[in-house]
């Protein structure tokens, strides 16, 4: 078998044949006949200027192969290989893969088992980078969400991937391996975070990423990367998840519930929307549950979104002079919007954070639709089964 190597490919499925990629290319890599664009991987040099033209994120797809697909196969496809399960057949790769695929089933089990993604959403590249071949990115800088003494201390953590092709989707999450050994003397085990960037970068256009993570006491790698400078070195596997993913369906009505932490892939939804649909309305909700204003995560930033393009309903349990409020209270608040909502078929939930708030969100879910008459438990299974219902919770 040939050592692996990623492959650039462009999704015909998305692709409008603008070839703004193809003139892009400095160096001819991208052709095409009367089908496809494709990317000639004889000559790519993984420049990446192909990537900004792109009008639809066709062109953010790459794939890990053991041989590379010729320009004539890609002259023939309709639709995108699947990400063949190479890492698994590698050295190193199946106990990561299993570890790593166990910490996501585990979070999603919320949802119900095995959920599927949205259907409008972009093919997700995962397990591009495994632990027998582990990406290094750069921190470019590292940012204290939460106020000093709010008993949180939460970072915005930008890292910078350099000319490594490196292309996520809002919703997917990426490990961190962490300098040093466990306790039988073995390297640690990669830690999973969301990224709390969209698609394009943290700055648009730029391969870079965020990531929104909260200092564990004790915890080895949390406090690795909340400990991080800038210009630290910092190794990285992934991206990873098939299913968590953002609608691309500008129509779609999105509700993002969380706590703390579960803030990071909402975000990430929030700029993908700020940044290809600004000026729509009424179609995002966030409910956002903390102890007090000071502990939750972009509190200022999210404060300055209009209403209008994201209603945010804070729910607070330890705010000073004000009744506790937990998300599920948030819910319940917007019964009469959450019941309509329900209803649409446009509608997607996505539910991100502590465990521990799980019941309590359907709890209120199975209420605010028994008012309106209606069960909960079917349209829920609807839900789940059509990719509407999400749950990553840890
Ligand atoms: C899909 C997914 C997405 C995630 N996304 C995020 C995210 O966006 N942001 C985020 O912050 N986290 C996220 N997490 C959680 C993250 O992966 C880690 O679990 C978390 O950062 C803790 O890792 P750690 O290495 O710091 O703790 P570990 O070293 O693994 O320790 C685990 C826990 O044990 C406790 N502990 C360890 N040693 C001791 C000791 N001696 N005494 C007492 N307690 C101890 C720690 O406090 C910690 O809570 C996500 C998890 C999953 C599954």
């Amino acid at each position: 078998m040939n050592a692996p190597v990623k492959q650039h490919l462009i999704d015909p499925e998305i692709c409008i044949r603008c070839h703004a990629c193809e003139e892009a290319c400095p160096i001819g890599a991208i052709t095409h006949n009367d089908d496809n664009v494709v990317v000639d991987m004889e000559k790519c040099g993984h420049c990446l200027n192909c990537i900004g033209p792109c009008p639809t994120g066709a062109i953010d797809n790459w794939r890990v192969v053991d041989r590379t697909y010729s320009i004539e196969e890609q002259f023939e496809w309709m639709e995108l290989p699947e990400q063949q399960d190479f890492a698994a057949e590698n050295e190193g790769g199946p106990a990561l893969d299993e570890a790593i695929q166990n910490l996501l089933n585990e979070a999603h089990s919320g949802a119900g088992g095995a959920t599927r993604a949205p259907q409008s959403a972009s093919m997700p590249v995962i397990n591009q980078h495994m632990i027998s071949d582990p990406v290094k990115g750069r921190v470019q800088g590292n940012f204290r969400l939460t106020e000093e003494g709010s008993g949180s201390d939460v970072r915005h953590i930008i890292i910078d991937m350099g000319d490594h092709p490196f292309s996520i989707l809002e919703g997917q999450s990426i490990g961190i391996i962490p300098p040093g050994f466990d306790g039988a003397g073995k390297p640690h085990l990669p830690r999973l975070y969301s990224i709390s960037s969209p698609r394009d970068g943290e700055r648009p256009k730029t391969n870079n990423i965020s990531l929104t993570v909260k200092r564990e006491e004790h915890g080895i790698c949390s406090n690795h990367v909340c400990d991080l400078e800038r210009d630290d070195e910092v190794v990285l596997v992934g991206p990873f998840g098939s299913t968590f993913l953002m609608p691309n369906d500008p129509d779609a009505n999105i509700i993002m519930i969380c706590t703390g932490t579960g803030s990071a892939p909402f975000r990430a939804f929030t700029m993908q929307r700020q940044r290809t649909a600004p000026d729509l309305a009424n179609k995002l909700m966030l409910f956002f549950g903390a102890r007090s204003s000071d502990s939750l995560p972009y509190f200022g930033p999210l404060e300055k979104i209009p209403d209008s393009f994201l209603k945010k309903v804070f729910c607070l349990s330890r705010e000073p002079g004000e009744p506790k409020k937990y998300v599920q209270d948030g819910l319940i608040g917007e019964s009469a919007a959450l019941a309509k909502l329900l209803e649409e078929p446009e509608t997607y939930i996505y539910i991100c954070g502590l465990k521990a708030m799980e019941e309590g969100v359907e709890t209120a879910f199975g209420e605010i639709m028994s008012k309106a008459g209606r069960d909960w438990h079917k349209i829920k299974t609807l839900m789940r089964e059509s990719g509407r219902y999400h749950v990553e919770t840890y």
